[in-house]
């Protein structure tokens, strides 16, 4: 299976083949700020997985985890579409909302839910993390 994130103006396109490693929900505050959204969805991949077409800007900060974390967005519109850092160096990360796809699979892990807006609701069966899930 083939799937194709984009940037707000369509610029920026990662494409991204086969099933995702992970779909977590995360509340934390820098995602919130980050996305301008009240919760960020994100999935995990192999970067063999994953082509990248467009320019795009990146911006990096140290994460929980002690290692960095870099964000990579379009320069034209600003959105944000995925990221990869030093902790995983495998991995990148896309996020779920850029493939506008209501069909794609649900997260299976909330984290950071001690800041978590309260009137949101999360899929059955999702593991609750009152922080980082590891
Ligand atoms: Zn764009
Ligand atoms: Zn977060």
């Amino acid at each position: 299976m083939e799937r194709t994130a984009q940037c707000h103006c369509g610029q920026l396109r990662v494409i991204a083949t086969g099933e995702p490693e992970r779909v977590y929900a995360c509340h934390c505050k820098a995602c919130q700020r980050r996305t301008g959204a009240v919760i960020h969805n994100g999935s995990s991949w192999p970067k063999s997985q994953v082509r990248v077409e467009g320019e795009h800007k990146i911006y990096g900060r140290m994460a929980d985890s002690g290692f960095e974390i870099r964000f990579h967005f379009c320069p034209n519109c600003g959105s944000s579409v995925f990221w990869e850092g030093d902790r995983n160096p495998t991995t990148c990360g896309i996020a779920v909302g850029a493939f506008a796809d209501p069909d794609f699979p649900a997260p299976t892990s909330s984290g950071w839910e001690e800041s978590m807006h309260r009137w949101l609701g999360l899929p059955p069966g999702a593991a609750h993390f009152p922080q980082s899930r590891s």
